[in-house]
C-alpha cells in the first residue's frame, strides 16, 4: 500500500518505538510510587516534559499529557463552559468536529459566533477584530493548521487581537506541533492541543497545553496526576514516544518542510499538465505543504474516487478522516468553491518520490476516464 493520508494518522517511526520498547521494559513502575522503579518512571516523564515544553516554548507545569488531541479540547471546553464570565465564544465552521461538538456538549452553542470563511482556507481576521471589539473578554478557538486542506492561519495575528481585546486564545495545534514551528508564549496562545500519531508518533497519546494564569477542574478525578487535571496512572512509555517523536520532527523540521514541498510541487505540476483546469483547494502560498487538497468536482462517480483508489493500493481520504463518508465538502463550499469535494492527499517523512510518480500517474488516468 502506498500512504499518503498522513492527515489522518502517521506511520510509527521505527526510532519511536524503540524509545517504546525500552521504556516498556525498563521503566515500568507506577510514576506515583515513591520507591526507584516509580521514581525512575516519573523522572521519565518530567524529563519529556520538560524537553516538550521547550519545544513549543511554554513552561512544563503547563503542558498536561491527554490521550489525544481530542480528550485535551474536551477538557478545555468543558472548563469554558464553567467560567460564567464567559459571555461569547467566537469560533469557525472549519473547526475539527472536537470543537464543533464541544460547543454544544458543554453549552456554549448558543453563546458561539463563526466568522466567515476566506477563499484561502482560513476565518477572517479583520472580522475576529470587529467582533470582539463588541465581545471583548470572549473566548475564541481557531485551528492553526486545517485537518482538510492544510491552510495555516496567521496565529501570531490572531493571538495579538485576543490580547488586544482581553480575550481567551485556544489554538487547535494538533495538525501543527511537529510540522511548523509553534510559539506558544510568543504567540499569546491560553490553550493548546497536541497529538502524537500526526508526527510519527503512537496513537492515544498528545497534550493540553494551558497557560499557567488559568485555573482548570479536572474532567476525571482519582489520583491526582498530572497536577490533578488528568487522574489515572500515566502511559510512561507513549510519554516518552511523543517526546522523542517530537524531537525528531523539530530537529529535522526545514528538511521535512522542503521535501513536502517538493512532492506537493511535483503533484500539482504533474495534475495540471494533465488536467489544465483542475483545481486545488487553498493558496498554495499559505498552506502547510504536507496537505494537497485536489478539488474535484462533486458527483456521484468522483465520490468513489478513494475507494478506487484504495482498491489500486493507494490510501488517501477525501476531505478529513471524521468526515470521510460524507459526499460533500462544507469547507470547499465556504472556500468558494461549491460543486467541488476534496481529495486529500497528505505527505508524511516516510513518503517516496516515486510514490508521489506513481500516485499522480493513477489519479490523472482515473480523472480522466
Ligand atoms: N484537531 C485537529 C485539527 C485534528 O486534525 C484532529 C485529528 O484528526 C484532532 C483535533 C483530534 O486529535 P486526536 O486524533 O488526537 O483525538
Amino acid at each position: 500500500m502506498i500512504y499518503l493520508d498522513n492527515a489522518a494518522t502517521t506511520i510509527t517511526d521505527p526510532e519511536v518505538i524503540d524509545v517504546m520498547a525500552t521504556v516498556m521494559n525498563n521503566f515500568f513502575g507506577n510514576p506515583s510510587s515513591l520507591h526507584e522503579a516509580g521514581q525512575d518512571a516519573k523522572t521519565i516523564i518530567e524529563e519529556s516534559r520538560k524537553t516538550i515544553a521547550h519545544i513549543v516554548n511554554c513552561e512544563p507545569k503547563e503542558i498536561i499529557f491527554t490521550s489525544g488531541g481530542t480528550e485535551a479540547i474536551n477538557l478545555i471546553f468543558y472548563n469554558i463552559g464553567l467560567q460564567p464570565s464567559i459571555k461569547h465564544v467566537i469560533t469557525s465552521p472549519i473547526e475539527h468536529p472536537a470543537v464543533l461538538y464541544s460547543l454544544e456538549q458543554y453549552g456554549l452553542a448558543e453563546k458561539t459566533e463563526f466568522l466567515d470563511i476566506l477563499p484561502n482556507g482560513t476565518p477572517d481576521l479583520d472580522q475576529l477584530e470587529n467582533m470582539l471589539s463588541e465581545m471583548p473578554g470572549a473566548f475564541v478557538a481557531l485551528m492553526h493548521v486545517n485537518n482538510e486542506c492544510g491552510s495555516m492561519l496567521d496565529v501570531e495575528r490572531a493571538g495579538a487581537i485576543c490580547k488586544k481585546y482581553n480575550a481567551l486564545f485556544f489554538c487547535d495545534t494538533v495538525q501543527a506541533i511537529g510540522k511548523t514551528p509553534v510559539d506558544l508564549h510568543g504567540w499569546n496562545i491560553d490553550f493548546a492541543a497536541c497529538s502524537g500519531h500526526k508526527f510519527h508518533g503512537p496513537r492515544g497519546i498528545g497534550f493540553l497545553y494551558k497557560h499557567q494564569k488559568h485555573h482548570f477542574v479536572p474532567q476525571t478525578v482519582g489520583g491526582g496526576q498530572e497536577g490533578g487535571l488528568r487522574s489515572g496512572t500515566e502511559n510512561t512509555a507513549a510519554i516518552a514516544a511523543l517526546c522523542r517523536a517530537l524531537e525528531l520532527a523539530d530537529e529535522r523540521m526545514d528538511e521535512t518542510l522542503q521535501r513536502m514541498s517538493e512532492f506537493n510541487k511535483m503533484l500539482v505540476t504533474k495534475l495540471t499538465t494533465g488536467i489544465p483546469d483542475i483545481r486545488f483547494a487553498g493558496d498554495m502560498n499559505n498552506t502547510l505543504p504536507h496537505i494537497l487538497s485536489i478539488a474535484v468536482r462533486e458527483s456521484d462517480t468522483n465520490f468513489l474516487l478513494t475507494q478506487q483508489l484504495s482498491d489500486h493500493g493507494f490510501a488517501v481520504s477525501s476531505g478529513s478522516a471524521c468526515h470521510a463518508g460524507s459526499k460533500t465538502s462544507s469547507l470547499l463550499h465556504l472556500m468558494g468553491m461549491p460543486g467541488f469535494f476534496p481529495l486529500r492527499v497528505s505527505f508524511g517523512k516516510f513518503t517516496t518520490t516515486k510514490e508521489v510518480e506513481l500516485f499522480g500517474e493513477i489519479l490523472l488516468k482515473m480523472l480522466n476516464e
